[in-house]
């Protein structure tokens, strides 16, 4: 049996990580053999670990600025107000494409897949707790596809598979399912444009619901990375600051969340952590919403830069 991200889970200290530096780093890892034949790293599991890039790609406050101008600007030559945009939501089909070993390995199941479509309607509608926003957002398998090739199915050469396998347009959404030692990855909605054939993301094919990922195996990861992919930042994003992820309703936050400590408060600004928000790092157990906010800006994005 072939161990699962042997050589970069193991070598980052057993941790399955999405982001940038926390201040603890996780223990040493053990192997176990997980029910579904393949192994894991276990116990220690992390969304964020020292030595590893963030799940996105770094957006200073500079650009940050820069981005909201262009957003509004574009939501201003379709002839949308800002209130009139954040309604919009929509069908988003889904295109999942399994990156499975020569072996099979993370040759997941068309039930997992289907599994996961079910958590992202629940999440992105608000089924998991009264104080979630309803998104307007619902999601459509439209097509899976399956390539057995190691080199693809831990990560190598992403840009050549994603441009290879893509399919749909600016508003599909594309799941690579990978072996890698991140739990996820997304691109942004700004850019597309300059680079469509990348638009989408990667998730780990132990995070599915019914994965090996320990407190991330409920699909929550691609819950996460689909909010990126329709525009939404960290809920740290910015730290403590007030504009932070420019989402009024989610609390300033000076750090990313690990499990699910219920009072956390990181910033003097008001507000507790929001950690069972989708855009923070804690467990899938932990994660129960998105904003009314997040829902707005989601709308805002997608029709400035996916309708
Ligand atoms: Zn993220």
């Amino acid at each position: 049996m072939q161990l699962r991200a042997a050589s970069a889970a193991l070598l980052s200290a057993g941790a399955l990580v999405l982001g940038p530096a926390l201040a603890a780093p996780a223990q040493a890892s053990t192997i176990e053999p997980a029910g579904d034949g393949s192994c894991l790293t276990a116990g220690t599991s992390a969304r964020g670990h020292s030595g590893r890039a963030a799940d996105t790609r770094p957006i200073s406050a500079a650009e940050q600025s820069r981005i909201a101008r262009e957003t509004s600007a574009r939501l201003a030559a379709r002839g949308l107000s800002r209130s009139a945009a954040a309604t919009v939501g929509g069908t988003v089909p889904v295109y999942v494409h399994v990156m499975a070993g020569a072996n099979g390995e993370g040759n997941v199941t068309a039930s997992q897949i289907s599994r996961q479509i079910t958590v992202l309607n629940t999440d992105f509608a608000g089924g998991e707790s009264t104080a979630a926003a309803n998104t307007g957002f619902t999601f459509t398998l439209a097509g899976t596809d399956r390539f057995f090739n190691n080199t693809w199915h831990q990560d190598r050469q992403s840009t050549t598979y994603r441009a290879q396998t893509r399919k749909g347009g600016a508003n599909a959404l594309n799941i690579w399912i990978v072996d890698f030692a991140d739990l996820g990855i997304a691109t942004f909605p700004w850019d597309y444009a300059s680079n469509p054939s990348i638009d989408g993301i990667r998730v780990d094919f132990a995070s599915l619901p019914g994965g090996s990922a320990t407190n991330f195996n409920r699909g929550k990861t691609a819950t996460h990375e689909a909010g990126h992919w329709f525009g939404l930042y960290h809920t740290f994003q910015g730290g403590c600051t007030r504009v932070n992820d420019e989402v009024s309703d989610t609390a300033a936050q000076s750090s990313p969340t690990s499990g699910c400590p219920i009072g956390r408060d990181s910033c003097s600004l008001p507000g507790l952590d929001p950690i069972r928000n989708y855009m923070d790092y804690s467990f899938d157990t932990c994660y129960r919403m998105f904003t009314a906010g997040q829902s707005a800006r989601m709308s805002q994005m997608f029709a400035a830069y996916r309708g």
